[in-house]
């Protein structure tokens, strides 16, 4: 089992295929960056495996997958499987952004992927489009549905923007309650990368909007969820993601790990060690000696909101959200 300094177990562990997406999300990357990391450098998807291995040895119970966007990279679906075929009872998730899901939906249920959280930040098209500046929408509407046919369990996140998004709260939750799918909210992180534009809703403004239109109840943290929920009359919950609260980190039972092999502590630690070399050259020894380290040195607390509240210099795109 893995443990941190701070007695929290971690067992759950995200991993960034690519840094690399087709959409420009205004809230993380409004430009393509300046360079991508040379394809050379990405771990394949077997090295990949040998790390989750590993992990999965020493007490990793819950693997995400994530980017950038996932389902660029090729194959991800024989990666999921090699995952599933070692250990059928790992809790594996991905996140994306939908828009290749519709053809990829069904192979990705065959190959053992039990959850997906998706974003949707609008209904609107030309909403949608301003904010991943591309015309986005009905294919991630049509992956969404694909997803959810194939029997995946859809789950939907949505960053609520000021004079962007904001005034569709309430009609992206009523479309995900009527297909029963939790969505939960995330308050706009701030970072280098996106746009300056962009000013996000803090969790009380959003929950100000939401009890115009219902009642319901704080049932708090779900076990090591990030996620604040709240449950209406009807039993329907939704989340809210709150980075810069106090409580936020205290369940935290999670480690990165990116495309190249940088296993993070932290999403806003910009202190990573990498397994690379140890993968690369097949010293599983030194890899679990890695893993065990970055978790020792978990830190407590992320650094925002407080007095020395500080913006890393990592991206989103990078690290897997
Ligand atoms: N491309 C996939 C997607 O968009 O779902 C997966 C990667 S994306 C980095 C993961 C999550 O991070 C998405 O739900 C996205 O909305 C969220 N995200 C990205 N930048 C953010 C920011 N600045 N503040 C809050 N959430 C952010
Ligand atoms: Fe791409 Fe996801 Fe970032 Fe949007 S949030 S630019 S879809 S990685």
């Amino acid at each position: 089992m893995l443990i941190d300094s701070y007695d929290r177990v971690v067992d759950y562990l995200r991993i960034s295929v690519t840094e690399r997406c087709n959409f420009r999300c205004q809230y993380c990357m409004p430009e393509k960056p300046f360079s991508w990391v040379p394809k050379e450098n990405l771990l394949s998807f077997e090295e990949l495996f040998l790390f989750v291995k590993v992990a999965i040895d020493e007490g990793i119970k819950k693997i995400r997958i994530t980017g950038g966007e996932p389902l660029l990279r090729e194959d991800l679906d024989k990666f999921i499987k090699m995952i599933y075929d070692y250990d059928p009872t790992i809790d594996l998730a991905m996140t994306s952004n939908a828009y290749l899901l519709k053809s990829t939906a069904q192979r990705l249920r065959d190959a053992g992927l039990k959850r997906i959280n998706v974003s949707i930040d609008s209904l609107k098209p030309e909403v949608a489009q301003k904010i991943a500046q591309k015309d986005v929408l009905a294919d991630v509407l049509a992956g969404v549905e694909e997803a959810r046919a194939v029997g995946l369990k859809v789950k939907v996140n949505m960053v609520p923007m000021k004079n962007m998004n904001a005034d569709e709260i309430v009609d992206v939750l009523e479309y995900c309650k009527e297909r029963d799918m939790t969505i939960r909210f995330i308050e706009y992180m701030e970072n280098q990368y996106a746009s300056k534009e962009i000013s996000g809703l803090k969790s009380d403004e959003l929950l100000a909007i939401l009890r115009e239109h219902y009642e319901f109840e704080d049932e708090g943290f779900d076990g090591a969820s990030p996620s604040r929920y709240y449950r209406m009359k009807d039993g329907y919950r939704f989340g809210i993601i709150e980075p810069y609260g106090d409580d936020f980190c205290k369940q935290c039972n999670r480690i990165r790990l990116t495309a190249e092999g940088n296993l993070i502590p932290c999403l806003y630690f910009d202190e990573a060690m990498s397994i690379s070399k140890s993968i690369k050259e097949g010293d599983i020894a030194a890899a679990a000696e890695v893993l065990r380290d970055v978790v020792k040195n978990k830190p407590e607390k992320n650094r925002w909101g407080g007095e020395d509240s500080e913006s890393s210099s990592r991206a989103f795109y990078e690290t897997g959200g």
